[in-house]
């Protein structure tokens, strides 16, 4: 399929809405405050002072411009397209997330916020926005379930030496979805000094918008580097999508060009095994997706025994969108060999560009990924993140069956270190 080049309106609208989702989805009190950050941030994104300070900083601390390194090896090992990585493994806390965490504590400082709130998963989040905080001298709280606190016992740490205060959660499946809820608790009872930072693409208007612009540096970068270094833009551009956020951070500024974007979710044991976490590869409603179409007829009734969460549109965590749920409606439990994959939810205007068709979703199983994961240390010496090793997995599928003049681009959104356990866990799978 050719994609054309389409003039895409600039989103959200005056309600915050990518089509039918986003919007604002909040109890009575915290509308004053999003309309506060609404302001604050539309003042501050055309401020020439704010954008200085911003670049001057992701310069000179978060270490961009990252690099764009042509993967030699992996491209000759299959045989097809020529690959391009896209290094946000080398910024600094070794992800995609500081841009948004920093860009969003600079903010919070020029509303005169002194006290951060933050919610994190796996820690990531929760890191980088520790570090935004001790930068910019603010206070720092972070929110975390009880069990991620357990599994990702290093980046606890990490953020207490960086002086933020690590708040368990022992609600719900005391993860993730757990620690948002005790967030925004926080958010209303502290709405005067304090400001929410939330981690991807998520959460009501205008954190989505928000996001995605800071993120979307990853593009402006990749895309300048690939007219540099190679001369042209590349065919596909592939990311990762947990929440959305470094994903729409490399789209964004190919999406008026003709060049296909392709997300990876999390595929966990196989969409048929019900433990996975990719809202669009398993849903209520048609699919043009070939690749989503052939999971589909895995599906079952709801007499079946393996009970497969499907993604129904809905309001969560402030906003409209697809949510995975089980047949009761409860918010399913998702799986992923990632933590950072490992979310019901997915941010409003991913959903948008699927249904226009501009973004097309797919899926990696733990097992590809972790085949992948092995494959960059061993052809590139780069250790991948196991959220951005799906995107390396997608790459491996694609590119034998493309012509050595294509071009793939692939947004590594971090390294490695912090999942040695779990690949050691896992086993050697070579
Ligand atoms: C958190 C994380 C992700 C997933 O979050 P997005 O908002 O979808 O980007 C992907 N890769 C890495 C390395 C992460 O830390």
């Amino acid at each position: 399929m050719e994609t054309e080049t389409q003039q895409l309106p600039a989103l959200p609208d005056s309600h915050g809405k990518f089509g039918d989702y986003g919007g604002r989805y909040v109890p009575e009190t915290l509308m004053p405050a999003l309309d506060d950050l609404i302001e604050a941030y539309e003042e501050l994104r055309d401020d020439p002072t704010f954008r200085a300070e911003f670049n001057h900083l992701l310069a000179t601390y978060v270490g961009r411009p990252t690099p764009l390194t042509y993967a030699r090896r992996l491209s000759e090992h299959l045989g097809g397209a020529q690959i391009y990585l896209k290094r946000e493994d080398l910024a600094h806390t070794g992800a995609h997330k500081i841009n948004n965490a920093l860009g969003q504590a600079l903010l919070a400082k020029r509303m005169g916020k002194r006290r951060i709130i933050a919610e994190t998963g796996a820690g990531q989040h929760g890191v980088a926005t520790a570090t935004a905080c001790a930068l910019l001298d603010l206070q720092c709280v972070v929110y975390m379930g009880t069990v991620d606190m357990a599994r990702q016992q290093p980046n606890v740490y990490r953020m207490q030496l960086l002086g933020a205060e690590v708040r368990g959660v022992e609600s719900g499946s005391r993860t993730l979805k757990d620690a948002v809820n005790e967030a925004i608790r926080d958010w209303v009872a502290n709405v005067q000094d304090t400001y929410y930072i939330i981690g991807s693409a998520l959460g009501p208007h205008p954190y989505p918008m928000i996001c995605r612009d800071f993120q979307s540096i990853i593009g402006t970068e990749a895309r300048a580097q690939m007219l540099a270094q190679v001369g042209r833009l590349p065919d596909e551009v592939i990311a990762c999508v947990g929440g959305g956020s470094n994903a729409i951070g490399i789209f964004n500024a190919f999406l008026q060009d003709q060049v296909k974007l392709i997300g990876v979710e999390a595929g966990g044991l196989g969409i048929e095994t019900g433990k996975h976490a990719a809202r669009f590869a398993n849903s209520d409603f048609g699919f043009s997706n070939s690749t989503s179409a052939l999971q589909g007829q895995s599906q079952t009734h709801s007499q079946s025994k393996i009970q497969n969460p499907k993604s129904k549109i809905g309001v969560f965590q402030g906003m409209k969108t697809y949510v995975l749920q089980n047949d009761d409606g409860q918010i399913a439990e998702t799986h992923s060999v990632s933590a950072g994959l490992d979310y019901a939810g997915v941010g409003p205007e991913h959903v948008y560009l699927r249904d226009l068709g501009r973004v097309e979703y797919t899926n990696a199983t733990d097992e590809a990924t972790l085949n992948a994961f092995h494959t960059l240390c061993r052809l590139e010496g780069i250790i991948p993140a196991l959220e951005s090793s799906h995107a390396v997995a997608e790459v491996i599928r694609r590119a034998p069956e493309l012509s050595r003049d294509a071009i793939l681009l692939v947004n590594l959104s971090g390294r490695g270190d912090k999942d040695l356990n779990t690949v050691l866990n896992a086993g050697n799978v070579r």
